[in-house]
């Protein structure tokens, strides 16, 4: 059975229930009643598994907590309130001043800047590499090296990571490895693949109808007898994993991110959140089928097409061998100019520009005048943003009539 089939059996019936109401219970409640002083110092020793404040949990949102962790192979999840939210939470609960991240690939606006001027500003260097540069990553790697972070494709550059080998890099040196699923949930499984934690937008792909901005952050087990987490590097991890077991890691984030910095999820956001996840499966299975079908046809019509499925992208072979269920929705074009580039999107019908992607429609937008409007020329040319580059999500429209569509708006 692949991935797909597998999942739509398995998320359909952990979103719905079998008595009672079927669709999610949605609780929006700022604040729980404890009842007596008794159970609130169980709940506050956590001795008592209720509800303390909504900052720090909610009940709809701990049901799509569980579902994106058995997704993902993970012990635990915890959602935040938009992905960047997750990207904190992730990365704050585990670094501090001194520390040094390695970033590998991509890389997602919102990231890039996160790290390179915000956490600047708190004494945490970046370094940044492209996912081919392995050796420099290795040599990299230094005492204050708490964190490898990945993006498991290219946003926009459409790069493919050998994830598997950054893992076995991550997991010699003894250092954590992060990877920034968002735009292949459940065609790539980090966890399986080495990696120890994995961040998601959920406002994407997984929501799929632009209802909700979500996040959330999926954690591995801590494992009982040697772990990379148990070395000095973690040594501010120590006390969760000594009280907490294998769950040291996500109370570790709900304690040091959450509970601090307040990127919470509310209830209302996850209950949408696992409408769209629900068809999840579906969406993805159709949609990188969809991409490959564009991307052909609009080469063959003569466009700059750049996604991995054609034979000509340098990364042609990892897409057949490693991301055998597909690497996401996107596909960037190239059309030379700003000018053209706008003129394609404004004659195109099918098109919603915006900065979205992921949605059950297809998506498009210029990069050089949006999202990357603020780099510098050697950042654009890192990032592989070109002047006339777009980026296009594919949707859940005929893969004809996309065809249909773009052939009509670049005037072919
Ligand atoms: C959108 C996106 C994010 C940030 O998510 P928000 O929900 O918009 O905060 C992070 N990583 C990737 C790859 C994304 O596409």
């Amino acid at each position: 059975m692949n991935r797909f089939e597998e999942f739509t059996t398995r998320i359909v019936q952990q979103v719905g229930k079998k008595e009672g109401a079927i669709s999610p219970v949605m609780v929006n409640s700022a604040s729980f009643g404890y009842g007596n002083s008794e159970t609130g110092e169980g709940i506050f020793d956590g001795s008592v598994k209720k509800p303390l404040y909504a900052r720090v949990g909610n009940p709809t949102s701990a049901q799509l907590e569980q579902i994106l962790a058995s997704m993902d192979g993970g012990i635990g999840a915890v959602a935040a309130s938009s992905g960047m939210g997750a990207t904190a939470m992730a990365t704050l609960s585990l670094l501090r001043a001194g520390d040094e991240i390695i970033s590998i690939g991509g890389l997602f606006g919102g990231t890039y800047s996160y790290f390179s001027e915000t956490l600047s500003r708190f004494g945490i260097t970046t370094h940044f590499f492209d996912v081919d540069e392995l050796d420099a990553v290795e040599e990299a790697i230094n005492t204050a090296t708490k964190i490898i972070f990945l993006e498991s494709v290219g946003n926009p550059n459409m790069r493919l990571p050998d994830i598997a080998a950054i893992a076995h890099i991550a997991n010699r040196n003894g250092v954590v490895l992060m990877v920034d699923n968002t735009i292949t949930p459940l065609s790539v499984a980090p966890i399986a693949l080495g990696a120890d934690i994995v961040v998601y937008s959920t406002t994407k792909i997984i929501n799929g109808n632009a209802s909700a901005l979500g996040g959330a952050v999926v954690f591995r087990a801590i494992a009982e007898g040697e772990d990379k987490f148990k070395s000095e590097r973690y040594r501010d991890l120590h006390p969760f994993i000594k009280k907490m077991g294998n769950m040291a890691l996500v109370a570790n984030a709900k304690k040091r991110a959450l509970r601090d910095f307040g990127m919470s999820a509310n209830g209302f956001g996850s209950y949408l959140t696992m409408l769209g996840l629900e068809t999840l499966p579906l969406r993805m299975d159709r949609i990188v089928s969809s991409v490959e079908t564009v991307a052909k046809a609009l080469h063959e019509h003569g466009f700059i097409v750049n996604h991995p499925s054609l034979p000509h992208h340098p990364h042609h072979g990892r897409y057949k061998d490693q991301f055998m269920n597909g690497c996401g929705t996107l596909l960037t074009i190239d059309m030379g100019t700003k000018e053209r580039a706008f003129e394609f999107l404004n004659h195109s019908k099918l098109i919603t520009i915006t900065a979205n992607i992921g949605d059950s429609r297809t998506l498009g937008l210029h990069m050089a005048s949006t999202i990357y409007r603020d780099f510098d020329e050697p950042t654009r040319e890192f990032l592989g943003i070109t002047p006339g580059l777009i980026r296009i999500s594919i949707g859940l429209e005929s893969a004809e009539a996309i065809i249909a569509d773009f052939i009509h708006a670049a005037n072919l």
